[in-house]
């Protein structure tokens, strides 16, 4: 395998190309270093202006390219976070559900990840997330299973597959035989915040709760957060030469949007501004470091206002301390509904307001209690979300970087992943593309006599994730799955 693909992307491609045909000087390239893919689950335009709104200045708004991001799987216009971190991940779309997995007639194939890819081109990866390491969106980077409910084999998998960084909760989808495993596969597997600070391994586990990690409101001082775990994972990877890629999630943006909690919501989402803003400096200290940071789709329906003029009360949701999941547990546990609100919202509800949290805890025993309070104290403070569910929304788009410009406009997640394999394997400069010849041999996509770097581009940019020629996509296929994915993209940069 060629570890530097010094590249005279001067490719003509009269099939595609209407203007500019391949005029650029001749450039030679490796590819970015660094790549830190930062995710809100969740998160769409809405969260992200209601938390300039009460927290003032965002490390979101000094990004110099921006865009909106479409979400929409193979199941609709409204994802799930499997099928959009999926995208995400492959470039290529898949059911909800699915992580980095697709069905094609009765066969399920696995979608190779930015990850894999990354690794392939001798990088450090890492992953890092509020949630539990084996939920949707760090699994689809690092794992392949038909079902994102199997949490226990994408532990295993995540395990397998080397990532030098894996730091979340999850503990409880970790058995003895998988922690036996991560030993085997020479991981220092960590459990709390000393065991974060002192890490050093090449591999490191870090599981620092049994299930998710709390929401910032409800933290204690012993608990591990988004920023602590960025900072680890940075210093731990950078230490490869060749560069890493490491993908970020503020995973819990959606659950509280969920709950329609918006106090938690937004300080789950300044949590991912403060990573923004780490993440930002480091890059502009390097030169070398692509950041990328989106939603993988939006949670809620939230919206700014609920009537014209200054409705949004900022002090009151400063003044919130605890997240409605944490009310809803005291309230479990005995406490009165009227007294538990008082104490940590100051808000004082009515009797109507107490029948229809009851009624809504009798119809959904685990979510409704927390789901009504969060109704309420929402509309409270000058706010609306339309569901307890996701919508297809757009979910904005943020680069900075090398190749940064790139990601300005109208994407979907597909588009997105894909420039930034692009980025990571051919590096900055714009390639223009032309059919140079008329051999048809497999993998000799331009037609030149040679499999070389422009077919490994023209499998990446012109086929992976979309149907075009069926000719060309048999060309292409040099698994021969049937499909064009990063897979073939690499093999063909293993002919090279
Ligand atoms: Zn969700």
């Amino acid at each position: 395998m060629k570890k530097v693909f010094g590249l005279l992307l001067i490719i003509g491609l009269l099939v595609f190309a209407q203007a500019g045909i391949a005029t650029a000087p001749a450039t030679t390239s490796t590819g970015v270093k660094n790549v830190i893919l930062i995710i809100g689950d969740g998160m769409g335009f809405a969260h992200v202006q209601l938390t300039k709104l009460v927290y003032g200045h965002l490390n979101m708004e000094d990004f110099p390219y921006t865009g909106f991001e479409l979400t929409y799987s193979l199941s609709g216009e409204v994802t799930d976070s499997a099928a959009a971190a999926t995208a995400l991940a492959t470039g290529m779309k898949t059911y909800n559900g699915m992580i980095s997995t697709v069905t094609n007639g009765d066969k399920v194939y696995n979608l190779t990840t930015l990850l894999e890819l990354a690794q392939f081109l001798g990088k450090s990866t890492g992953l890092v997330t509020t949630t539990r390491i084996t939920h949707a969106t760090p699994a689809a980077f690092g794992a392949h299973v038909e079902d994102r409910d199997m949490e226990a084999e994408i532990a295993k998998q995540l395990i397998e597959h080397k990532i030098n960084v894996l730091f979340g909760g999850g503990k409880k989808k970790f058995d003895d035989a998988t922690l036996e495993l991560a030993k085997q596969y020479g991981y220092e597997v960590i459990f709390d915040k000393e065991g974060l600070e002192k890490a050093s391994g090449e591999y490191v586990l870090g599981l620092f709760a049994y299930s998710h990690i709390p929401y910032v409101l409800d933290r204690s001082e012993s608990d591990v957060g988004l920023l602590d775990m960025t900072k680890k994972a940075i210093e731990l990877l950078e230490r490869n030469p060749n560069g890493f890629f490491l993908m970020i999630e503020a995973g819990r943006i959606d659950h509280a949007s969920h709950g329609n909690d918006i106090v938690a919501t937004l300080a789950e989402t300044k949590e991912l501004d403060d990573v923004v803003g780490y993440v930002l400096e480091y890059a502009k200290k390097r030169g070398d470091t692509l950041v990328v940071v989106t939603g993988d789709h939006e949670t809620g329906g939230l919206a700014v206002g609920i009537n014209y003029g200054s409705v949004v009360d900022v002090n009151k949701i400063l003044s919130i301390k605890k997240s409605t999941s944490f009310m809803a547990a005291e309230i479990k546990n005995g406490g009165d509904i009227k007294e538990v609100v008082k104490k940590y919202t100051g808000i004082e509800l009515s009797d109507e307001e107490v029948e229809y949290i009851k009624q809504m805890d009798q119809e959904n025993p685990i979510f409704g209690l927390s789901n009504a309070l969060g109704e309420i104290i929402s509309k409270k403070v000058g706010v609306t979300f339309a569901s307890h569910k996701h919508t297809g929304e757009p979910v904005p788009l943020l680069a900075y970087g090398p190749g940064a410009d790139n990601f300005v406009g109208f994407h979907h997640h597909i588009q997105t992943s894909k420039l930034i394999a692009k980025l990571m394997i051919f590096g900055v400069p714009r390639v223009n593309i032309l059919f140079e010849g008329t051999s048809s041999a497999k993998g000799d996509l331009n037609g030149d006599y040679r499999v070389d770097e422009k077919d490994a581009y023209i499998a990446l940019m012109v086929l992976l994730g979309e149907k075009v020629d069926s000719e060309l996509e048999e060309r292409a296929d040099l698994d021969n799955n049937g499909i064009i994915d990063l897979h073939d993209v690499m093999l063909i940069l293993q002919e090279a």
